[in-house]
């Protein structure tokens, strides 16, 4: 079959769910994964025939963009900060908005030449992680998350990115804390309002883990107070936290963090001006 066909197929399938840009763009993520072709590729070879077992390849992806998966669970993969990284159901698909988290870290530790003791709490895929072991080459990194299933993937993408990091499966709820142990500890806990679903997209909704993702209306700080329990015994005088918050709850989470003795908070905006991350110091003795 020509390629150029499949792409008129995947307009004719998709268009009017994902609207004509967007299928442009998952048909040529497709070619160059299943492929291997570079993007330009139709353009300068128009006639260009696929083999009948890339042929189903391209009809099962399109299946599964039909019923709303992600791209990136249907591919397998996405990238962070330049990073491939494995991704499944089991697990958060990264965000741009964690990738400034990271920046945020690198840019206060980069040239450090100490080393530096970092946990990442709830790691998911393993992002965080991975990419504050590979930037900060002197960073000795943790990482914990509930889910033995993310844990599997996250172990993949250290080892695939070259990476150290050691993981173990824990409940932030539930750890047994160290003291004075580490001096960056970073999390992106769940923090979307289960009110908050009806707004979001249906692909993100349905198909990522409703565990990663939400915290009841009534308890929207759910993993703050845990995380600035672990965040008071762990981190070492002068350790720092940061954490990806709920736009709504800056202010809350601030003043959280300040009964625990974590202070100098900072908060900063995502690409969007929402309130998004906040930084505080563990002061305290
Ligand atoms: N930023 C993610 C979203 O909007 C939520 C991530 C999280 O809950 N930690 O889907």
């Amino acid at each position: 079959m020509l390629l150029k066909d499949i792409k008129q197929i995947f307009h004719q399938e998709l268009d009017l769910q994902y609207g004509k840009e967007e299928v442009t763009h998952f048909f040529y993520y497709f070619v160059e994964s299943y492929l291997g072709l570079p993007r330009f590729h139709l353009a300068i070879q128009p006639q260009w025939i696929i083999t009948k077992e890339e042929e189903s390849l391209f009809f099962e992806g399109l299946a599964a963009l039909k019923l709303g998966r992600p791209i990136q669970y249907v591919l397998g993969t996405t990238s962070f900060l330049e990073l491939t990284l494995r991704v499944n159901e089991h697990v958060l698909i990264p965000r741009p908005e964690t990738e400034e988290l990271v920046r945020w870290i690198l840019k206060d530790h980069e040239g450090s030449r100490s080393k530096i003791k970092i946990l990442d709490i709830g790691t998911g895929s393993g992002c965080i992680a991975i990419a504050l072991a590979k930037y900060l080459p002197l960073a000795e990194v943790e990482a914990i998350d509930i889910s033995e299933e993310a844990l599997v993937v996250a172990k993949q993408n250290a080892t695939k990115n070259e990476v150290t990091v050691l993981f173990k499966q824990a409940d932030v709820r539930d750890i047994d804390i160290p003291q004075k142990e580490y001096d960056i500890i970073v999390s992106n806990p769940p923090y979307v309002l289960e009110s908050e679903k009806v707004s979001m997209e249906n692909h993100v909704k349905n198909a990522e883990p409703s565990r990663a993702l939400f915290v009841p209306d009534k308890h929207p700080l759910l993993f703050y107070e845990y995380l600035a329990i672990v965040a008071q015994k762990a981190l070492k005088k002068g350790g720092e936290l940061y954490l990806e918050i709920n736009q709504l709850y800056g202010k809350e989470v601030s003043d959280l963090l300040k009964e625990h003795g974590i202070n100098d908070i900072e908060i900063r905006q995502d690409l969007h001006g929402k309130d998004r991350f906040i930084k505080g110091i563990n002061l305290a003795q």
